[in-house]
């Protein structure tokens, strides 16, 4: 019996509330805040009749703490999920401290305006100093620790798919499967078709920075960075079939690394098909991506935010959407004495989601952990306070969960592995 406010109504938030509301012996009560009402209004219309959660909704921009701290003690939540953006983590945790109350998001922190002096010396120190150039990172979050942790409370990071159910079936590889885990690597891949020649799954702005940044992985101790896209494989994936897939930096390598310190490589791939790949280098090359303001007939526009007004809106896909995802974890290592190899993985079809909440599937991957997530802090299932990511909890009542509401794991214990 729990009250939750959710910040954002976007692709991920929707799926997220829609699953909220599959539940309402725990989530009896949620509130929904973003920063335009009218969609809030609208999702919490269209769910209302089919289910026993009282739904209400508000107005918030979540990067005044302010309001947030006055919309949290008018609402007095046991939870706040952060599913807006990357840019409000930190104002979104503060606020949650103000109000002693319990904390999670589904990706780490990353500035807005990447151009801030102070925020670029500290990026650049950390540039140096870590080894790798992504403008997330965990360093802005993990210095909450100390305070969620004398507040007793529990912020919990990234919990999504990617990263989140992968860091889960990280923790479950090394409770049931390995005495010692040598390599992971984390392959993402969606084998999704919607139609555009050039669409992002989620929020355009996260997604093309993401993929356009240099890739990097974790090797014996270290990142080792290389140029955006340069490291391609192809790789067999069940219920999807052969696809190229790319290394890149993700958030999850950084948190495994600093939390199973004995893994020697741990790599992240993700699909892309020439389309998308083409498209992004020719934004790229005519600074679509770029995050620096421009002046525009007499007005300051940010291209990247530009082009996101021009492309398709994530949660438009999902009535055109057809084929699978396939999200997962290879694992070499020793299980008694022995050499053992291990693949855990969602597949995920994009159209059973749509039928179900009306979204594509990289939503549904994403928003059914969230709640999964909640489910887990809200029931006292996973309850160290202090700032903590995924592969700190249990997995086992995670995992049963995402089974249950929609994400069912599949084994493979004799995979190909990625040379
Ligand atoms: P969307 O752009 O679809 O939605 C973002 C939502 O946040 C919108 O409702 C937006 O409001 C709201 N918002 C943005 N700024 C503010 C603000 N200042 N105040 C209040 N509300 C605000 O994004 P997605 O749903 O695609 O992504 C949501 C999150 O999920 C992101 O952090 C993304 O990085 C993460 N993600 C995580 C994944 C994982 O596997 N872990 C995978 C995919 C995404 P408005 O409608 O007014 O724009």
């Amino acid at each position: 019996m729990s009250r939750v406010l959710i910040i954002g109504c976007g692709g991920v938030a929707s799926v997220a509330i829609s699953k909220c509301c599959q539940v309402p012996d725990i989530f009896q009560e949620i509130c929904i805040a973003s920063r335009t009402k009218s969609k809030c209004d609208a999702l919490a219309e269209r769910l209302a009749p089919h289910t026993a959660t009282k739904i209400t909704t508000a107005q918030v921009d979540a990067d005044d703490k302010d309001q947030l701290i006055q919309l949290i003690q008018g609402y007095n939540p046991d939870l706040v999920m952060n599913i807006a953006l990357p840019y409000q983590d930190l104002t979104i945790m503060d606020a949650c401290l103000a109000c002693k109350v319990n904390y999670m998001d589904t990706a780490n922190y990353e500035p807005e305006n990447t151009d801030d002096p102070e925020w670029r010396a500290i990026y650049e120190k950390r540039c140096k100093e870590a080894g790798f150039s992504a403008y997330f990172d965990y360093s802005w979050q993990w210095a909450y620790q100390e305070r969620f942790r004398e507040a007793g409370l529990i912020a919990l990071l990234g919990c999504g798919f990617d990263p989140g159910v992968t860091q889960s079936y990280v923790a479950y590889a090394k409770k049931h499967e390995f005495d010692t885990i040598d390599t992971i690597d984390i392959l993402d891949c969606n084998g999704g078709d919607h139609g555009y020649p050039f669409a992002t799954n989620f929020n355009p702005e996260i997604n093309l920075r993401e993929v356009s940044a240099p890739g990097s992985y974790w090797e014996n101790g270290k990142w080792i960075e290389i140029p955006a896209m340069s490291i391609k494989r192809e790789y067999d994936f069940d219920q999807v079939g052969k696809k190229d897939m790319y290394l890149l930096h993700h958030e999850e390598i950084e948190s495994i690394a600093r939390n199973l310190p004995e893994v020697k490589r741990i790599r992240f791939f993700m699909t892309f098909g020439q389309s998308y790949l083409t498209h992004m280098k020719c934004l790229e090359n005519v600074g679509m991506l770029s995050t620096t303001p421009i002046m525009f007939d007499g007005k300051e526009i940010v291209p990247i935010q530009f082009l996101k007004a021009l492309l398709p809106d994530p949660a438009s896909l999902g009535p055109r959407t057809k084929g699978k995802t396939n999200i997962g974890c290879i694992f070499t290592g020793k299980k008694d004495g022995k050499d053992k190899t291990f693949y855990i993985y969602n597949v995920c079809d994009h159209e059973s989601c749509y039928n179900e909440v009306q979204s594509q599937a990289i939503s549904y991957t994403t928003g059914v952990p969230a709640m999964c997530g909640a489910l887990m802090v809200l029931t006292g299932k996973w309850a160290i306070t202090g700032v903590h990511t995924v592969e700190e909890f249990d997995p086992d009542p995670f995992l049963d969960a995402l089974d249950k509401y929609g994400l069912p794991r599949s084994i493979n214990n004799t995979p190909a592995l990625v040379d």
